[in-house]
C-alpha cells in the first residue's frame, strides 16, 4: 500500500511514536522491577533477639503502613494474649522491644498494606516454632544444646579438606528407620538415627551402625528444615520435604514433640552430635529456590513481589515448577540465604549443603555463600543441581548452572551426563546405558570418569548432553548413578531390561556402582542401592508413603554379596588417592584410557605413584557388553584388587566377564 505523507499522517505518526515511547518507559519500568529500589537492611538481627529481661523483634516490611506482633501461650488455636504495634525504624525495618521474659511463648506478625491488615504470618527469620510452623516460638537456644554439644566436632575426612575425598550417601530421615525390620525404636524420627547397634531380622546392622560399616564419609539428609506437606499432628504422613516453610527451623514431624519448638532442635543436634562422634558428617539438602506458598507466603506478605521473580505480565515466574522462584539476585534474599546457611553451620554444626535447583540462584550469590562458609568451615562440602526446572527471567549467563560451573568457587554440580550414560535417560523408561548394554554411551561414561574436565582422550562430540568440558577441577563434579529422584537404579535396570535375568541385573547394578566409585570427582550413593533397594517401580515417590519409601533392611541380608562388593569399593576408594586426584591437569597426565580394546570395554590406567598412592599403577576395566571378553593387559605384574563373577587373569591375559568391573594394581 502506498502511503502519502500528509500532515494528518504525520500527526498520527507523531502520536504513535509518543505512544511507543510511553509504552517503552512503562514497560521498562516493569522490566526494571520497582521493588528493586526498596531500602534494604544489612543488619543480621532481623527476627527475634531474646534475653530474659526483654525480647526484641525486628522485621523488614518496606511498604507496610503499620506492623504488629501477636503473642500467644499456645502454638495452635486460641486467641492472642496481647498484640503490640511495632515502630518504624530506618531501611524498611519495624521494631519492638518487649521488656518481659517471653520465654516459650509464641508469636506472629501482621502487616497493614493498602489499608488492609494481612493474615497472621510466621517470622521468616524464626529459629523455633510450634506445630506445623504456624507460630514462631521465643526460646533460649542454649537450652536446646544436648550434653557435650560444646565439645562436638566434625570428624576428619580429608587431610587437605578436599571435597573429592568425600563419599556422599543420600538418605531420607524417615526412610532410614520406618520399616518394621529396621530394629530402630524411634521410627521416622531424628533420634532414630542416633541409635547404635540396631539390627534387621537376621542380625545385620541397620541405621547408624550400617552407615558406619559401609564406610561413607558424609550423610546427605533430604530436607529437614520445616516443610509444608506433612501435617505434624498426624503420625503417618510422608513427604520428601522439598516445599519449604521455615528455612531456619528443623521439621516438626521428625521430632517426638512438634509443639514444643525446643524439642526438634535438641533432637536434631543429638543426631548431628552422634553422627559426628561416629565418624560421619552431615550435609543438608536446602531448597532456597522456591517456597511452599506463593502469594500468601510470609515473604510475599511482608514485602509484596520483592522476594520472587516475576514475568513481564506480572505473574510469578516458575523456574522451580513448584509455583514460584525466589530472587537470590535481590539483596534481601541473597542475604537471607547467606545468613541461613551460616546459621546452620554455626548453630547445628552442619558440614555441607546440597542446593536444590541451584540453577535458579545466581552465580554471585552462590560464590558469596561458598566463600563465606569456607572462611568459617574450610572443609564444608558444597554441591547442587546445575539446572532449573523451567524458564527463568534470570539470564542464563548469571545462573549457577552446569554450563557455568567453572565460574563457581568450589561448588560441584551433579553429572547427569554420567548418570544417564551409565543407566540411560531418567526421562525414558526404556532407555539403557553403558552398564545395561548400550555401548554407544561409552564416551559419556569416560567423560564422567575424568570428572567432566578437559582430557585429551575424550571425544566430546560423542558425549550425551555436554559437548565440552564444564568443570575446572574434579572438585566441581558429583558422579552418581541414582538419587531420590526418578527410578532408583535397581528399578531402572528392571524396567529398561525386562528380559534380563536377576543375576544379570545384579551384575549391571554392581558395574554401575563400580563406575561411580572409581571415577574422579566426588561419588554419591543413594540409600539402599548398596543392597539393591527397590521402590517397586514408583518413579517419583515424594508422597508415596512408607510402603514404597521405607528402607527394607532385610534386603541387606538377601543381597549381601552386592553390599559387600560396594562396601569394598568404598574402602578401596578411600584408601587410594589415585581415585581422588585434585586437579584436571593431574587427571589429564595420570589417567590414560587404553585403545584397541574389544567393543564395550572401557579401560584405563592410573599412575598412582605421582599422586601419592601406595599402588604404583592401577588398572580399571569395565565390560559394558554382556558377554565375557578377553584382552591383553599393559606390561608389568598386575595384582587383583577387585574382581567379580567369572572374570579371571592368566599372565597378561584378562578374561573380563560380561557386565563387570575389574580393578588391578602394581
Ligand atoms: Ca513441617
Amino acid at each position: 500500500m502506498n502511503t502519502v505523507f500528509n500532515s494528518t499522517n504525520n500527526k498520527r505518526l507523531y502520536r504513535s511514536v509518543l505512544g511507543l515511547i510511553f509504552v517503552a518507559i512503562v514497560g521498562y519500568g516493569f522490566a526494571q522491577d520497582p521493588t528493586a529500589n526498596y531500602p534494604v537492611y544489612k543488619g543480621n538481627d532481623l527476627g527475634l533477639t531474646y534475653a530474659p529481661q526483654a525480647s526484641i523483634f525486628k522485621i523488614w516490611a518496606p511498604t507496610a503502613k503499620a506492623v504488629r506482633i501477636n503473642l500467644y501461650k499456645t502454638d495452635l488455636g486460641g486467641v492472642y494474649d496481647c498484640s503490640e504495634q511495632m515502630k518504624k525504624a530506618t531501611n524498611g525495618v519495624w521494631v519492638v522491644s518487649i521488656p518481659q521474659n517471653l520465654k516459650d511463648q509464641y508469636y506472629t506478625f501482621q502487616v497493614l498494606i493498602n489499608n488492609k491488615w494481612s493474615d497472621e504470618i510466621i517470622d521468616p527469620y524464626a529459629k523455633a516454632c510450634g506445630t506445623n510452623g504456624v507460630r514462631a516460638q521465643i526460646i533460649n537456644l542454649k537450652e536446646t544444646n544436648p550434653i557435650g554439644w560444646e565439645q562436638d566436632q566434625s570428624p576428619n575426612f580429608s587431610k587437605g579438606n578436599k571435597q573429592t575425598d568425600a563419599v556422599i550417601y543420600e538418605l531420607h530421615i524417615r526412610d532410614a528407620s520406618i520399616h518394621a525390620n529396621s530394629g530402630i525404636k524411634n521410627k521416622g524420627k531424628f533420634t532414630g538415627l542416633t541409635e547404635l547397634g540396631t539390627k534387621n531380622s537376621s542380625g545385620k546392622s541397620t541405621g547408624l551402625s550400617h552407615l558406619k560399616e559401609l564406610g561413607v564419609t558424609h550423610i546427605h539428609l533430604l530436607p529437614f528444615y520445616d516443610y509444608n506437606s506433612v501435617d505434624e499432628t498426624k503420625p503417618n504422613q510422608y513427604n520428601w520435604g522439598y516445599d519449604p516453610v521455615n528455612y531456619n527451623i528443623p521439621e516438626g514431624s521428625y521430632s517426638t514433640n512438634p509443639s514444643d519448638g525446643k524439642v526438634r532442635i535438641k533432637e536434631l543436634k543429638e543426631l548431628v552430635k552422634t553422627m559426628h562422634s561416629n565418624g560421619l558428617r552431615i550435609i543438608m539438602d536446602v531448597v532456597y529456590n522456591h517456597t511452599a506458598l506463593t502469594a500468601n507466603s510470609n515473604f510475599n506478605i511482608l514485602a509484596p513481589d520483592y522476594y520472587y521473580r516475576k514475568r513481564n505480565d506480572g505473574t510469578f515466574s516458575d523456574a522451580s515448577a513448584c509455583g514460584n522462584e525466589t530472587a537470590s539476585d535481590k539483596v534481601m534474599f541473597q542475604q537471607f540465604m547467606l545468613e541461613s546457611v551460616l546459621y546452620w553451620v554455626k548453630e547445628y554444626h552442619i558440614d555441607g549443603f546440597r542446593f536444590d535447583l541451584m540453577g535458579i540462584h545466581d552465580i554471585e550469590t552462590m560464590n558469596l555463600i561458598a566463600d563465606t562458609l569456607r572462611k568459617i568451615k574450610p572443609s564444608v562440602v558444597l554441591y547442587g543441581e546445575g539446572w532449573t526446572a523451567g524458564g527463568s527471567p534470570l539470564t542464563e549467563d548469571k545462573r549457577a548452572i552446569k554450563k557455568n560451573a567453572t565460574e563457581l568457587n568450589g561448588i560441584a554440580v551433579f553429572s547427569d551426563d554420567m548418570r544417564d550414560g551409565i543407566k540411560g535417560s531418567v526421562f525414558n523408561i526404556d532407555d539403557r546405558g553403558f552398564a545395561t548394554g548400550k555401548l554407544a554411551n561409552s564416551e559419556s561414561v569416560k567423560f564422567g570418569i575424568v570428572a567432566a574436565g578437559k582430557h585429551p582422550q575424550i571425544d566430546y562430540t560423542k558425549v550425551n548432553y555436554s559437548k565440552a568440558p564444564y568443570t575446572a577441577s574434579p572438585a566441581g563434579l558429583i558422579n552418581y548413578a541414582d538419587c531420590h529422584d526418578n527410578n532408583i537404579l535397581w528399578d531402572k535396570i528392571a524396567l529398561s531390561y525386562k528380559d534380563a535375568t536377576e543375576i544379570d541385573r545384579i551384575k549391571m547394578h554392581e558395574l554401575a556402582y563400580a563406575i561411580v566409585l572409581t571415577s574422579q570427582g566426588t561419588p554419591f550413593l543413594t540409600a539402599g542401592s548398596e543392597f539393591l533397594r527397590t521402590k517397586n517401580g514408583v518413579e517419583n515417590s515424594f508422597d508415596k508413603g512408607d510402603l514404597v519409601n521405607g528402607i527394607n533392611w532385610d534386603l541387606k541380608t538377601r543381597n549381601a554379596s552386592t553390599y559387600q562388593y560396594i562396601q569394598t569399593l568404598v574402602k578401596i576408594r578411600r584408601a587410594h588417592p589415585a581415585f581422588r586426584m585434585t586437579s584436571a591437569k593431574q587427571i589429564a597426565n595420570h589417567l590414560r584410557f587404553h585403545h584397541n580394546l574389544p567393543e564395550g570395554i572401557i579401560a584405563y590406567t592410573l599412575n598412582g605413584a605421582p599422586v601419592g598412592d601406595s599402588w604404583k599403577k592401577i588398572w580399571v576395566g569395565f565390560n559394558g557388553a554382556q558377554t565375557s571378553q578377553t584382552l591383553s593387559l599393559p606390561g608389568g605384574n598386575w595384582k587383583i584388587a577387585s574382581i567379580s563373577h567369572k572374570s579371571s587373569m592368566k599372565g597378561n591375559q584378562l578374561i573380563i566377564d560380561g557386565s563387570t568391573a575389574v580393578i588391578l594394581y602394581q
